[in-house]
């Protein structure tokens, strides 16, 4: 501990830049594209902070222009992998006494060089990555992972900050120790601050640990290792691997070691992972923490008396930005008979305008589905709906992987609220509205409940109090972040705290102290000043 009682910097979120026509940071953002675009990265692994190059490599290439490489990475074999391992073990010792202050301030730092001579190798790499509009990647790779970095240190330090009472003659501490071993940080490809945050929310509270990227975020996830080194992360504490992740992850859960994972991706591989952790029990030290944020099939409902428009853009918004591939995005509507054609007309009238293609054209609103196997399982889901005689496709419906894995934003209206689209999470852009009869508002409600497995997000339109107040309570199980009158994505770090539970996750919300609490044990102290020296109590007289 330092010499003090350290307040941290105040949290603010980071303001979302505009790069409108003109502006200064639009040219220099294409600038940082167009070098990464026709330069070749290579990505090596990291072990205590060396650069470890196999020489068993993979090509990266954008989603939106697939036969274009943009570089390379190295694949670990069994023995990286347990060399990160042993490294993170070697550091764990110097990391996990080093005083909070120091530890934070290493995070600060990486916030600051990310916001600042960062910003645009963050965004860059991310729109080439993982194919996102300039929009959704500074909202994403700049302001989203600034916002973790620096809301944490705030949340860490109000978690040190609480301690229990004590009573006259004696004195209690908590300290909040990091967990004994190494955590195991698997991060999705869909948001460059997710994987910036499951790694660095449980390095900052003292843990080391290894990180697994995506295969499909690894251009971005370099400069987020490039930013901890410059931001003076000590080698060693977060090592990061690529490769086959069953092997990488049969080898790391292996460990007696292990100590927790922090997992955000699908539900299956998820539930995987769980089983794996609880068939290897008896190896560990100690229970392991099992974090994992997971998939969802985000709903809107919309009452007779919501404004048609609003609705309408809210699933324009919430269903196709970053095509459809946020897991919040909206993906099953529900909307009455009276509404229903105005609402989908609108919608249809947003996507007739939405211009597709390359990030770096900067009109473009949509880009490409994130892979082959996405963009095929998304292409069969439409056609089956072209088929199937339950469904209707009403908007959209062409797809063409030619040079990107481009998929039409798609509305496909079913008369089967069980229909296969309202209950599978299909991770794109296409979203299926189920029409219901104004009467049937509270039977619907049910029906939004118990139609999917997940809980991730929801949101309910309405003009009328009494029926927001009827859906917030027969809802409060279908979604751990529930929106009124909005769309159900876009969720802010320290303003509304992220994860759901049922198949969602275990809902340990993201961007939040309850995220924090899970990667550290806690160790009380009591210490008693004038320590008795006979047994007997007064009542023994
Ligand atoms: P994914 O499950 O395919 O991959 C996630 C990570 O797990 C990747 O690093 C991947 O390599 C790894 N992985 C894959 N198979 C594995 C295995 N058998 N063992 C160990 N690791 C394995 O998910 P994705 O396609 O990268 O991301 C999309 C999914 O993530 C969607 O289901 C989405 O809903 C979910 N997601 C959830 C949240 C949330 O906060 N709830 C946020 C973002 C994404």
């Amino acid at each position: 501990m330092g010499k003090g009682f350290f307040q941290v910097p105040v949290a603010v979120n980071e303001p979302v830049r505009s790069y409108a026509p003109g502006s200064p940071e639009r040219e220099s953002v294409l600038k940082q594209y167009k070098e990464y675009y026709n330069g070749k990265v290579d990505v090596p692994l990291y072990i205590n902070g060396e650069e470890i190059r196999t020489g068993n490599t993979r090509t990266m290439s954008p989603p939106h222009d697939h036969q274009h490489v943009v570089g390379t990475y190295h694949l670990a074999e069994k023995t990286h992998v347990e060399s990160a391992v042993s490294t993170a073990l070697e550091a764990r010792e110097k990391w996990a006494n080093l005083s909070w202050e120091q530890r934070a301030a290493v995070f600060l730092k990486a916030a600051d060089l990310i916001a600042g001579p960062y910003r645009d190798k963050m965004n860059a790499s991310t729109m080439i990555a993982q194919s996102k509009n300039i929009h959704q990647a500074e909202i994403d790779a700049a302001c989203e992972i600034i916002d973790f970095l620096k809301f944490n240190v705030e949340f860490m330090s109000r978690i040190y900050e609480d301690q229990p009472i004590s009573d006259e003659g004696i004195w209690n501490r908590v300290e909040y120790r990091p967990l004994e071993g190494f955590v195991y940080a698997i991060t999705p490809f869909n948001f460059t601050a997710i994987a910036g945050n499951l790694p660095t929310s449980a390095a900052m509270m003292g843990n080391v640990v290894v990180w697994k990227p995506s295969d499909h975020q690894i251009f971005s996830a370099k400069v987020i290792v490039d930013v901890l080194k410059e931001a003076g992360l000590p080698d060693g504490v977060i090592n990061v691997v690529y490769g086959d992740p069953v092997m990488i992850t049969d080898t790391l859960l292996d460990s007696p070691d292990f100590a927790g994972i922090h997992f955000t991706g699908s539900t299956e591989v998820f539930k995987g992972l769980w089983k794996k952790i609880g068939n290897n029990i008896d190896k560990y030290k100690t229970y392991p923490r099992i974090v994992g944020e997971t998939g969802g099939k985000d709903f809107i409902i919309a009452h007779p008396t919501s404004n048609a428009k609003q609705v309408a853009t809210a699933i324009s918004r919430g269903a196709f930005e970053f095509q459809g591939q946020k897991c919040s995005a909206a993906s099953r509507v529900y909307l009455p008979k009276s509404l229903a054609d105005e609402v989908l007309n609108f919608v249809k009238e947003d996507i007739a305008s939405f211009k597709m293609g390359s990030p770096e054209d900067m009109e473009n609103f949509i880009t490409a589905v994130i892979h082959e196997g996405s963009f095929d399982k998304l292409a069969g889901f439409i056609d089956r709906a072209k088929e199937d005689k339950e469904a209707e496709i009403f908007a959209g419906g062409s797809y063409d992987k030619s040079k990107g894995y481009f998929v039409q934003p798609t509305v496909i209206v079913t008369t089967d609220p069980q229909y296969v689209t309202m209950t599978t999470e299909l991770f794109g852009p296409v979203v299926t509205v189920y029409v219901y009869e104004d009467d049937q508002w509270s039977e619907t409600l049910k029906l939004v409940d118990t139609t999917s497995e997940y809980g991730l997000t929801g949101a309910v339109f309405s003009g009328d109090r009494y029926t927001i107040e009827e859906a917030t309570k027969a809802l409060q199980n279908s979604a751990g972040n529930f929106y009124i009158n909005d769309k159900p994505t876009g969720a802010v770090v320290g303003q509304q705290p992220f994860g759901g539970a049922r198949a969602s996750g275990t809902n340990d919300k993201a961007g939040s102290m309850q995220n924090l609490l899970r990667w550290v044990s806690p160790r009380l102290i009591k210490e008693t000043f004038v320590t008795p020296t006979d047994y007997r109590y007064p009542f023994l007289g």
